[in-house]
């Protein structure tokens, strides 16, 4: 009984190495795709994992009883070839390092073969599940022979290899859920950051982003020297959706974000900050670069025939209001502001132009 208990506290270690790498490495789970790189580190992580486990493992005689082929089934299932065959291999040194006989000898076979077979599953089409436990039933196999062969004591075995089968497939399930389920909720949450930044309708940047790029970038003023705001609103664009419909009036807003990201350089911060309105943040741009790109948006659009999801095609204006640092406004602070108060100017007097802050 003592040696599933100390298998368990085995199992309680892989669990807690687990936590603590998908924790530690906020990158990318492991996958056949991973970079060269990223199997690498994981390969030796997972080599490193199943020595520490090796340092916990129940000596019987010279034979030592522990979970470390579970981090190369891990590694071969989620990795491939590369991340198990470095895990392997340090497994192996590991445990020629520990001692040298028979039992070192034979565990390292048996762990080249578990690994091989591993490989060879996780390159079949087989379902995720029948892999899983195919891995786990043959180290398992592999290993209750390498007891028979090693160890003498019949009575010892008779509880040894039950006991064994269930802690291993047991260790197998659960360190295959931990796995699931962190990289699942990092997944999650990579999503909901990138989210949490992104208009949904137009694929720019929402206001939040806006908000966090031109607070860094007036964090870094005086290094930049210069920076330019755009601020685009669609003229009459209640016409449209009151003539056409909400549904196709996002239509036109979705085509204008395009045209706005065509137009702007792929430096430039394009962002829609809300409704039928938009900015473009030139960075490093002086006043007459600004006011070229702002003309080009201007006249663009203009030009442009928006294909309404009826067939119909309509064409719009818009109204741009500039401010650029220093030339405009020397007050950084003020960039919004004053760009907001130019595109007021701008439809005020007509609409369908660029005006220029506090000129
Ligand atoms: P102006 O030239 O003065 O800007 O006139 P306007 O009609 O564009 O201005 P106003 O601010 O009165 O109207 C903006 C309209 O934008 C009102 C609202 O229905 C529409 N709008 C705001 N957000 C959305 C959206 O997400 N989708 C659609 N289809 N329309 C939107
Ligand atoms: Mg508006
Ligand atoms: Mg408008």
């Amino acid at each position: 009984m003592i040696i599933v208990k100390q298998l368990f506290a085995n199992l309680a270690i892989l669990v807690a190495l687990l936590f603590l790498y998908t924790q530690i490495k906020k990158d990318p789970p492991l996958r056949m795709n991973s970079t060269i790189k990223k199997k690498i580190t994981t390969g030796v992580a997972g080599g490193l994992f199943s020595n520490i486990l090796m340092q916990y493992s129940i000596p019987i005689g010279t034979t030592l009883i522990d979970l470390r082929h579970i981090p190369i089934i891990l590694l071969a299932y989620f990795g491939g070839a590369v991340p198990a065959f470095i895990g392997m291999f340090l497994v192996i040194a590991g445990r020629f390092l520990i001692g040298i006989n028979i039992s070192s000898y034979t565990s390292s076979l048996l762990m080249l073969t578990v690994t091989l077979f591993a490989i060879g599953i996780s390159r079949t089409n087989l379902s995720q599940q029948t892999k899983k436990w195919s891995m786990l039933t043959f180290a398992n196999l592999l290993t209750s022979l390498l007891f028979f062969y090693l160890i003498e004591d019949q009575q010892l075995l008779l509880y040894l290899i039950p006991g064994y089968w269930f802690v291993s497939f047991l260790s197998g399930y659960v360190a295959f859920q931990v796995l699931h389920i962190l990289f699942k909720s990092q997944m999650m949450f990579d999503k909901y950051k990138a989210e949490s930044t992104i208009d949904p309708l137009t694929g720019l940047n929402n206001v939040r982003k806006f908000d966090e790029v031109f607070n860094s970038c007036m964090a870094d003023l005086e290094k930049k020297k210069k920076l330019s705001l755009l601020y685009i609103d669609i003229d009459f664009f209640k016409k449209i959706n009151d003539t056409y419909g909400h549904s196709e009036g996002d239509v036109v807003l979705k085509d204008l974000g395009l045209i706005l990201r065509s137009c702007a350089r792929p430096t430039d911060i394009v962002s829609r900050n809300g409704g039928e309105e938009f900015t473009v943040l030139l960075v490093d741009s002086s006043l007459d670069q600004a006011k070229k790109i702002a003309e080009r948006i201007r006249s663009t659009v203009e030009e442009h025939a928006f294909l309404l999801n009826s067939g119909t095609e309509v064409n719009i204006t818009v109204s741009i209001g500039l401010s650029n640092f220093p030339e405009t406004t020397p007050n950084g602070n003020l960039m919004i502001k004053d760009a907001d108060k130019a595109l007021y100017e701008a439809k005020r007097t007509g609409r369908n132009k660029v005006c220029t802050a506090n000129q």
